[in-house]
């Protein structure tokens, strides 16, 4: 792993997402006020998926100045909490993109909102499902279903976040 060699990793051998780094095309969110097990302690990755992440940071840099946002993935340890699923560092939740260049944890958007940029989260949704080893999104702006094809698909309380699988091994 010679690409993240300072990471946190837990006893699975997940390792903790870097913490928005300085000049990454990413930002982090989660409850961290001072809700236990959220935040970055819930954003504990499988190797596989952190490259994912990192080559898609770096192709979304390419293209786009606006950071995008990495909320839950796991738990260290892959303890449940109240997040169904999310307990293999497989799944990822990340937030569409606005048309401002907000970021942190007031950055929400839910496709209902009129800072919310179809365009460019349809760009970024369609270089996750570049990579092969990306099995769905979840996402309910039915438009960006119809343009990016049956991985995307609709689940319940997804208007304000997207939740991607992958799988665990190529
Ligand atoms: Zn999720």
């Amino acid at each position: 792993m010679s690409g993240i060699p300072f990471q946190p990793q837990d006893k699975l051998g997940r390792f903790m997402l870097p913490q928005a780094p300085e000049g990454a095309g990413y930002y982090v969110y989660g409850n961290v006020g001072g809700v236990p097990g959220t935040g970055h302690l819930a954003q504990y990755a499988h190797a596989n998926f952190l490259s994912v992440i990192f080559r898609i940071e770096h192709e979304w840099q390419a293209i786009e100045e606006r950071k995008f946002g990495i909320g839950n993935i796991s738990l260290a340890g892959g303890r449940k909490y109240e997040h169904l699923g999310h307990q293999k560092g497989i799944e990822m939740d990340f937030r569409p993109i606005r048309k401002d260049r907000l970021t942190g944890q007031a950055a929400r958007v839910s496709r209902f909102d009129a800072i919310y940029d179809r365009d460019a989260t349809i760009k970024l949704v369609r270089l996750f499902l570049q990579r092969p080893l990306v099995v769905k999104i979840f996402f309910n702006d039915d438009q960006v279903q119809h343009i990016c094809g049956s991985r995307v698909q609709y689940s319940k309380d997804h208007d304000d976040h997207l939740h991607v699988e992958i799988r665990e091994r190529p």
